[in-house]
């Protein structure tokens, strides 16, 4: 079986055909993990199908006879990034302060994959509470791009990019505040979907920052993004800020091969400021003359409030996760330090359980948050909130997609954004779309060669991502636009 071979769309086909049995797939899976993932740190934790959720193999609708039916998802064996709660399982978020954590419930989106009788092989890496760009602040180890060992995988859900990139899982579920689905895609040259802000429940997801977080798929193809999200969408009661019920939901695959001609296209100049690297740039302009040549209209549009979008996220993240994260104080969740007194137990709970950058964001969300600062940080931060949504709003009024780059660079060196300002900054282009709650997906648009310092190697190719933006719950057209590119693209 070659990696193109191992789509959900391609095993659902084997299985239907009898060519081999979940349980014989799932076996695969997990012996090419145990084997390779020492060399990514891409899994957390692995399952073993014996002794897990898995042993009903024998299910009705794993059998050759039950697949003809049921769900596309049926036996497809995934990864779920390790923010997201499966019962009886460990969920550590990467964090010492949840190492031995074990999730007493599903979360929302696990409910609805076990229904859709998907296999679970494990659970991924992450930076400490989704919090990071690269990867590298997980508290168990960073992970590393499949394409250069010395690259960072992009974050926060690397384990998941890098799971479904070195085909150590068919799909991947992870989660996105300001493009942690999208980033890891496009380092590892994958296909990154964040959904609509309220589409996917996020009942059971270890909160960052609630009014940005969304769960969604990392797939190696757009039709399979389309299928895992047809499983997971819709409201859920669960969820206070789910869709409403009566939303009609569609069936993201419908749309995906019709074509895209007479497509309003806007193309912002603020994506491709300094900063952009020209290796990445020009593979966004082949492909949007690709696009072009599809019969889209192509136009060159201003959303100036998108300059404030990095200043804006990282005063309203801090204060969500200031907030979110109190609940770790050593008596409710994991780690607990042994003091006598009870103040000293919160102090030096959280001084051993909880990483640097989580530190680092607690500390600037609570004064940010304080009395005499409210104002002048985040109730302004909120007001430009809006307006950065107002511009999108306006530009949605004529087009119908945004396109542009995902990340302003190619996977950085571990180490290269240690900084954490220089590390903010790699959000630039996707952060505003969680601020403004909209869809947006990251596919794989080429290689960018980059010349190897000793001449006898070959040059390094590092995948590069294109960025799709659509209006709130359209991610029919999202997709649509995705799928047409990725045909021509034929990488
Ligand atoms: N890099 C961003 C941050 O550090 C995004 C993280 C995310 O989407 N979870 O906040």
């Amino acid at each position: 079986m070659n990696n193109s071979y191992h789509t959900i769309k391609s095993v659902n086909e084997g299985l239907k055909k009898g060519e081999f049995s979940v349980e014989e797939i799932t076996a695969e899976y997990l012996g090419r993990i145990k084997k390779e993932n020492p060399k990514f740190n891409a899994y957390l934790t692995i399952f073993d199908h014996k002794t897990t959720n898995y042993k009903r193999f024998d299910r009705p609708e794993l059998t050759v006879e039950g697949l003809q039916t049921t769900n596309l998802l049926s036996g497809i064996p995934c990864a779920i990034k390790d923010n997201i709660l499966i019962e009886g399982e460990k969920c550590t978020a990467a964090s010492k302060i949840l190492e031995n954590y074990v999730a007493p419930y599903d979360a929302t989106v696990v409910t609805k994959l076990k229904q859709a009788g998907t296999v679970f092989l494990g659970k991924t890496n992450l930076d400490e509470f989704a919090m990071g760009a690269t990867g590298e602040r997980s508290a168990f180890g960073p992970t590393l791009n499949p394409h250069d060992h010395s690259r960072v995988a992009g974050g926060s859900s690397a384990g998941s990019g890098v799971a479904v990139a070195a085909d150590l899982a068919i799909y991947a579920l992870g989660s996105d505040t300001g493009g942690s689905i999208r980033a890891p895609a496009s380092w590892c040259g994958v296909v990154g979907l964040k959904p609509t802000y309220g589409l996917v429940s996020r009942h059971g997801l270890i909160a960052m920052a609630s009014s940005l977080d969304q769960i969604g798929p990392i797939t190696k193809t757009v039709e399979d993004a389309a299928i895992v999200l047809n499983t997971i969408a819709g409201h859920d009661q669960l969820d206070s800020t789910s869709i409403s019920p009566s939303r009609d939901l569609s069936d993201y695959t419908a749309n995906l091969n019709k074509p895209i001609k007479g497509l309003k296209v806007a193309v912002p100049n603020e994506f491709f400021n300094t900063g952009l690297d020209n290796e990445v740039n020009n593979l966004i302009q082949a492909t949007i003359a690709k696009l072009e040549s599809l019969g889209a209209h192509i136009d060159q549009v201003s959303l100036p409030m998108i300059n404030y979008a990095v200043a804006t996220y990282y005063i309203i993240v801090p204060s969500e996760i200031s907030a979110n994260l109190a609940r770790y104080d050593g008596i409710r969740y994991g780690l607990s330090a042994k003091r006598s007194s009870l103040l000293d137990v919160y102090l030096d709970s959280r001084a051993e359980g909880l990483g640097p950058e989580v530190k680092r964001r607690i500390m600037l969300g609570t004064y940010v948050l304080s009395a005499g600062y409210y104002d002048a940080y985040y109730l302004k931060a909120q007001k430009v909130r809006a307006l950065i949504k107002q511009d999108f709003d306006r530009i949605f009024e004529k087009y119908d997609v945004i396109v542009g780059p995902t990340m302003p660079t190619v996977a950085p060196k571990l180490g290269e954004l240690d900084d954490p300002l220089a590390g903010y900054l790699a959000d630039i282009y996707t952060c505003p779309v969680n601020l403004a709650g909209l869809p947006a997906i990251s596919i794989p648009c080429g290689f960018a060669e980059l010349p190897t310092t000793n001449y006898q190697l070959p040059t390094t190719k590092l995948p590069v991502g294109f960025q799709i933006i659509a209006k709130h719950f359209d991610e029919s057209k999202l997709l649509q636009v995705a799928y047409n590119l990725e045909q021509v693209l034929s990488l």
